[in-house]
């Protein structure tokens, strides 16, 4: 008898010493009749807590349908057998937070054995390794920017289901936050952030962005940089938002990472570890994709005047005029030269050279409409591309631009005004044009033209003749 109790009270001390969490339940009843001290420590609940093991799986799942569609078959399944599979799922603790677990059960007589093996931190790694190389391979995929965030942000949701979470990309010109991903706010709230100008009591975002630095606002609706967007929040069903700013490498300023929770929530160790990955996340997506913008813009645009190449323009002159013949829509190009401009160069030197190209391409720029394409295509020669346009319309523009053109001026290193004017060959699209270069030499056959009448004036390249404007 003694030695029974010894046993006994070994059996309990092993129970309470393992660090596996175990319980067990009456196979006819479900009640759960023990917990040992591991079950108590993973899931903050003690034996008085629970009742049986239908409610208490509903309890943890993170939803009923989880309940219905995954554990109860899994026990179904394995009812009547001496022990289970092993069943990988997620479950809620007492308070709320999430743990990954193994867990299986084996059967003896009308006692149901439980087994609970904590894999959070394994799972974790696993989960952030796989987002990261994900990421890394859409990256170098050059997927869209918004579909790489939305992988971020779904991947740090997943790690902690009761977070909505956001990225917003800074826009230097503006000042001001422009929405990255946000899959689980209402478009009436994506829209309101889109645009917001960074500062002091901007929400959250607004507000990190702002300072350079994390802001953590445990209650939304009792807080001064909230103040302006409580409404918003409750549109959005959102009570605490921390936000991070996302930093490039070298420092920069390039958005915000941001969780959001239902409830007013203080973060845990654990949080603040999360933000730190997704923002580390983010921030190589966000600036591998500048990075290859910026590439991009080397290989379309002209450095000097920051008007499209020649390689650009005839990329898109191709698609333009094949549309233009398919839809039988009028198209005109115009070829545009600096007169004398060597002589500015020589009287003047070469950076106020520089200086008249850039006030001509801003002047051009200001002159022509949104779906116009100028490019610089040689030294002081530009083309310029006027989709859906008739001759009226294009010798109008052309005019305009050299009119404007003439009576501007930049300034010389001695204070001079320097003044230049430039000459216009115009040429239309007319049935047997095939490609850019049939329409391009008429536009430059009027150029010569109107060099050789004098300079400063436009020219129409005609079918037959040349005329002048
Ligand atoms: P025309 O009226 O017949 O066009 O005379 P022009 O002097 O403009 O023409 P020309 O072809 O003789 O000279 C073009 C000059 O443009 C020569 C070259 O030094 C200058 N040039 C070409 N590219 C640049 C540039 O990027 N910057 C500067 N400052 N000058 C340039
Ligand atoms: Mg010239
Ligand atoms: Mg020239």
């Amino acid at each position: 008898m003694k030695d029974s109790q010894n046993n006994e009270v070994r059996l309990e001390d092993i129970l309470n010493t393992t660090p596996i969490a175990v319980s067990w339940s009456s196979l006819s009843s479900g009640r759960i009749e023990y917990i040992n001290k591991a079950f108590s420590e993973l899931f903050g609940f003690v034996l008085g807590d629970i009742l049986d093991t239908e409610s208490w799986f509903l309890r943890v799942s993170p939803q009923p349908e989880y309940y219905q569609n995954v554990i109860a078959p899994w026990i179904d399944k394995y009812r009547g057998y001496a022990s289970a599979h092993d069943l990988s799922a997620t479950l809620f603790c007492k308070d709320n937070s999430v743990r990954h677990i193994n867990m299986c059960f084996s059967t003896i007589g009308d006692k149901q054995f439980w087994y609970f093996n904590d894999i959070t931190d394994h799972w974790v790694a696993e989960e952030r390794l796989r987002a990261r190389s994900d990421m890394l391979e859409m990256v170098a995929k050059s997927s869209a920017l918004k579909d790489i965030l939305n992988v971020i942000v779904k991947q740090i949701q997943q790690e902690s289901p009761l977070s909505l979470c956001s990225v917003l990309l800074f826009d230097k010109d503006e000042q001001c936050l422009r929405l990255g991903a946000a899959p689980s706010f209402p478009d009436v709230y994506n829209q309101a952030i889109d645009g917001v100008k960074i500062g002091l009591n901007v929400g959250s975002c607004g507000t990190a962005a702002y300072l350079g630095q994390r802001v953590i606002v445990e209650d939304i609706y009792d807080h001064p940089y909230w103040a302006d967007y409580v409404q918003l929040a409750r549109q959005a069903e959102v009570a605490a938002c921390w936000s991070d700013p996302i930093m490039s490498s070298k420092g920069d300023l390039l958005g915000t990472f941001a969780i959001y929770k239902r409830f007013p929530s203080t973060p845990a160790e654990k949080d603040f570890e999360l933000i730190n990955f997704a923002s580390n996340l983010a921030s190589i997506a966000i600036e591998s994709f500048r990075a290859q913008e910026a590439l991009q813009k080397r290989a379309y645009f002209d450095h000097l005047t920051e008007l499209a190449n020649r390689g650009y323009f005839f990329q898109q002159c191709e698609t333009l005029l094949n549309e233009s013949i398919e839809e039988n829509y009028p198209l005109a190009i115009l070829m545009m030269d600096v007169d004398h401009f060597k002589k500015v160069n020589d009287e003047f030197g070469h950076k106020i050279g520089d200086l008249v190209l850039q006030m001509l391409a801003q002047m051009s720029l200001s002159i022509l409409r949104r779906d116009d394409l100028i490019a610089r295509i040689g030294g002081e020669e530009f083309a310029i591309l006027l989709p859906f346009t008739e001759k009226d319309e294009a010798l109008r523009i052309a005019e305009q631009l050299r009119e404007s053109i003439e009576s501007s001026m930049v300034l010389s290193l001695d204070h001079q005004e320097v003044f230049f004017t430039v000459s216009l060959g115009v040429a239309c699209r007319q049935d047997g044009d095939c490609t850019v270069d049939d329409i391009l030499n008429k536009a430059d056959k009027a150029l010569y033209q109107a060099k050789a009448a004098g300079r400063n004036c436009v020219f129409l390249a005609m079918p037959q003749s040349n005329t002048l404007f």
